[in-house]
């Protein structure tokens, strides 16, 4: 067949980068990835290069400095759009807010809501490339309303993107010669607003450049109404690349696939980008490598433990919370312990890559009751996985399986003594369940009796203080 007619335009994308800035076979790191930028805008003047969220979060390289490094990196990698993830959320968003105005491109986003009614980032922009002119719309995933903790999205509202994408495609026409969707939406069955059912809806996007689920799709996936969705992997593993050729105004051929780093192993690392990542992880060494204590054992944090079991990294992690406010007890979600902790030296940098949330230690004085609602909550999807599975101390129970969701927690002691459901503990948690996260619901009615300061850092207070390390888990949850 004969070379396509019209102008060639080049969409590069990646999408839940995740903060992972450097090399780690199959990551490529940001420097790689921007040195594939280099290649393809070398082969194409007339590109486009987008985000589809889930970048400023994931490793303490973005963690420590609340995403700014992640931003001043992806500056130089030269981007034109992005769209906010759940993950840019994990900050808050007056701290998102405050991110995007750092971007030197803009961060769309159309179904995003101010307690006013009025958008909180610009929803689209209209780019001309070669003379025709491209518009790109923003839709981020409505799952950010509970995904992250309630109070990182206080008073906004997440809409349905596929009815504001329908207005913003009638108001593009005429206006703009090719519709692009930059989204973090996920084409998994898990989602309900998902890349898919939007362009079932809504006819008119040549092209939906994704992420969200995480999705690897070697060459697009065509979708009804003719678009195609392109979705890159995750963390650095892929760059994807969208060949489009638009003649008297309509796209006549369109074609995606993904780089990976055997495809790439020719391309050199762009090297502004390598230093740059070099000297923002150089200022952060010395505080990540701080010392702050040992164990003989690996501390279990894995999600498939984590979220299903005690673990004695969860033990430890409860232990502290319990201490630092002199609790009678505390819970903290096994979904918001992100990584394990291999036996020898623990450093500061091991911490916050366990908890990279900077989540608060907040103390309510609960009933016995809704002790036991709590910890039926936690463990429903027992033995399955679930982010609200309870890591606790100063209180122990048994879960009988066989009973329904509800009715399995038992033998419910704490400090050494049957739980009385009608006293009054004092509960260490964190600020993400106290105000329902995890559907811990029955938390949200208690007003704050006390805050003790970041997880984090009552984690290292603790073991530098001696606090028991505990080698394996102490038997605080059982089935029985
Ligand atoms: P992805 O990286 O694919 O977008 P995700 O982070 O949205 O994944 P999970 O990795 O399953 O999804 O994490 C969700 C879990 O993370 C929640 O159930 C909760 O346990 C925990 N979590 C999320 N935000 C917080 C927070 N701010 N504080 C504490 N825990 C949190
Ligand atoms: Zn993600």
């Amino acid at each position: 067949s004969s070379a396509p007619s019209g102008k060639h335009i080049t969409i590069l994308h990646t999408n839940d980068m995740h903060a992972r800035a450097v090399a780690s076979s199959p990551e490529m790191g940001f420097a790689k990835v921007k040195g594939i930028f280099n290649q393809y805008r070398s082969q194409n003047p007339d590109t486009l290069t987008l985000d589809a969220g889930d970048a400023v979060h994931g490793t303490p390289f973005a963690t420590l400095v609340r995403g700014e490094s992640v931003v001043k990196v992806m500056n130089e990698m030269g981007y034109d759009a992005m769209v906010p993830g759940n993950h840019e959320f994990n900050y808050g968003w007056n701290r998102l807010v405050e991110l995007s105005q750092m971007l030197k491109f803009p961060m769309l986003s159309s179904n995003v809501k101010k307690s006013d009614g009025t958008d909180l980032f610009k929803p689209y922009t209209i780019k001309e490339v070669d003379g025709v002119k491209i518009g790109i719309i923003g839709f981020s995933t409505p799952e950010t309303s509970y995904k992250t903790s309630p109070k990182n999205v206080e008073g906004l509202t997440f809409t349905d993107p596929a009815v504001e994408a329908k207005k913003i495609v009638d108001e593009l026409k005429g206006k703009a010669d090719v519709i692009v969707a930059v989204g973090h939406l996920g084409e998994d069955k898990s989602s309900i607003d998902t890349s898919l059912k939007l362009v079932k809806e809504v006819p008119g996007i040549d092209v939906f450049i994704d992420g969200h689920s995480h999705t690897v799709l070697e060459h697009g996936l065509n979708a009804d109404n003719n678009t195609l969705i392109a979705s890159a992997g995750e963390y650095t593993k892929y760059v994807g690349v969208v060949d489009l050729w638009v003649d008297g105004g309509k796209v006549v051929k369109k074609e995606a696939k993904l780089v990976d780093e055997k495809a790439a192993a020719d391309i050199k690392p762009d090297e502004k980008v390598a230093s740059l990542v070099a000297s923002i992880q150089k200022e952060q060494e010395p505080i990540l490598k701080e010392k702050v204590g040992e164990t003989p054992v690996k501390l279990e944090g894995s999600r498939e433990l984590a979220r299903t079991s005690e673990t004695n990294l969860g033990d430890l992690l409860a232990d502290a919370m319990r201490d630092v406010s002199q609790s009678d007890l505390a819970m903290t979600n096994g979904g918001g312990i992100r990584a394990s902790i291999e036996a020898g030296t623990i450093t500061k940098g091991d911490i916050v890559t366990v908890l990279p949330f900077g989540n608060q230690i907040v103390q309510l004085k609960v009933t016995g009751e809704d002790i036991v609602a709590a910890l039926e909550n936690g463990v429903s999807d027992y033995p399955e996985s679930k982010g609200g599975f309870p890591q606790v101390s100063g209180v122990s129970f048994k879960i009988d399986k066989s009973k329904p969701k509800g009715s399995r927690v038992h033998s419910v002691m704490v400090g050494g003594k049957a739980l009385d459901p009608k006293a009054t503990y004092t509960l260490a948690t964190n600020d993400f369940m106290s105000i329902g996260g995890d559907q811990y619901t029955m938390f949200s009615k208690y007003s704050q009796a006390g805050m003790y300061g970041a997880l984090d850092e009552a984690l290292i207070s603790y073991i530098q203080k001696g606090g028991n390390v505990p080698a394996e888990p102490q038997g605080r949850i059982t089935e029985g």
